[in-house]
């Protein structure tokens, strides 16, 4: 049998202080791989930039001119990490048999691509890699985290407890991924849906090895928000619910305050009066926010926009075109940049 081609896909996003570290035990872990004959020769590791504003381009540029294993994507601008991972995993996969992605901070333990790999020549189409434990996590990151799947799971979303995106595709399931043409595309959530075969592998999560995470709350908030409802109109039906529950006590509430006006005290009214103007008006201001919301998914689904634009791509072009001239030489002045990056090192 011939060595599977691995791709590793990295999406970096101001990563310039935990790069070094990553690139070269990602770089030494491949070619032990590839001297072990566990995958073919052909193999590499793909950094998606995701238009950092730091030196994270520079160093992987750098490193692609002198590493025939190391190439790099550059986006036009900062997509998200999602956006990012799928600009690499559809850059990889025709060159690839099988696609690893991984983040950038070797929070997930790389050494278990081995595992990955084993899976895939067992014949899985996707190995997901699932987090043991996180002790190393903090304990906010830790709740809000396990929070996160629990709810996804009660909205009726699929999703593998504990499994971020560290993940090995085939390329066969990597054809099936890129004809999922949403926009919104919450890879924990459509992965499972392409049905291939798949196995977990479990492994314990680290500490992030530099820099801040990329994920602050509000990010956080967000893409929860999103991953659910860009796969669930449970929310919805909440509302809803809610809302006839409501009407049932205002009901209720009606023949007790009718009861009390032919009985008498009808002083008594403007508490609950307030009170249920309040409640009400709450309720329909979370019901149409909740709707917008939809309505916000459908309008940016109908726009159809590219998810991600690349500028430069060694991954499949050693050189961009663009930049290089009648003699086959790079061009000013983008080309002095290069090759000043290249001299230096
Ligand atoms: N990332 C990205 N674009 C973004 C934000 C993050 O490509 O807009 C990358 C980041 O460089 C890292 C991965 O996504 O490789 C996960 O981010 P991070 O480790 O900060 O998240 P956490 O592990 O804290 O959830
Ligand atoms: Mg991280």
């Amino acid at each position: 049998m011939n060595e599977p081609i691995l791709t590793i896909v990295v999406p970096c996003f101001n990563e310039e202080e935990v790069l070094p570290k990553t690139i070269s035990e990602m770089d030494s872990f491949l070619t032990a791989l590839i001297s072990e004959n566990l995958v073919s020769n052909m193999s590499k590791i793909l950094f998606v930039d995701d238009g950092s504003r730091d030196g994270t381009w520079s160093m992987i540029y750098k490193e692609s001119l002198n590493n025939q294993h190391i190439k790099g994507l550059k986006l036009s601008r900062n997509v998200g990490h999602q956006n990012a991972l799928l600009a690499g995993l559809f850059t990889a996969k025709d060159a690839s048999d099988c696609v690893v992605s991984i983040d950038a901070d070797l929070q997930d333990d790389i050494k278990v691509i081995r595992d990955f790999i084993e899976k895939f020549n067992d014949g899985y189409d996707i190995v997901y890699g699932v987090r043991q434990g996180r002790q190393t996590d903090t304990f906010f990151k830790r709740s809000t985290a396990e929070l996160f799947y629990k709810v996804m799971g009660m909205m009726g979303v699929n999703i593998i407890f504990n499994h971020a995106d560290f993940r090995l595709m085939s390329k066969r399931a990597l054809d099936e991924l890129e004809r999922f043409g949403e926009a919104n595309m919450f890879l924990r959530g459509i992965v499972p849906l392409i049905g291939f075969s798949s196995t977990n592998v479990y492994y314990d999560r680290k500490e992030r090895l530099a820099g801040e995470t990329k994920y602050p709350l509000k990010k956080m908030l967000s893409f929860a928000f999103d991953g659910i409802t860009s796969f669930s109109i449970t929310p919805i039906r909440l509302v809803l619910m809610i809302g006839f529950l409501s009407f049932l006590i205002s009901l209720a509430f009606g023949a007790y305050f009718i009861g009390l006006k032919f009985f008498g005290e009808t002083e008594t009214g403007w508490t609950s009066l307030i009170t249920s103007i309040w409640l009400i008006g709450g309720l329909q201001l979370i019901a149409i926010g909740l709707i917008g919301e939809y309505i916000g998914k459908i309008y940016k689904e109908s726009k159809r926009r590219p998810k991600y634009i690349i500028d430069i791509d060694t991954f499949n072009l050693p050189l961009p075109r663009h930049l290089i001239n009648a003699e086959g030489k790079l061009d000013e002045p983008i080309g002095v940049e290069i090759r000043k990056l290249s001299e230096t090192n």
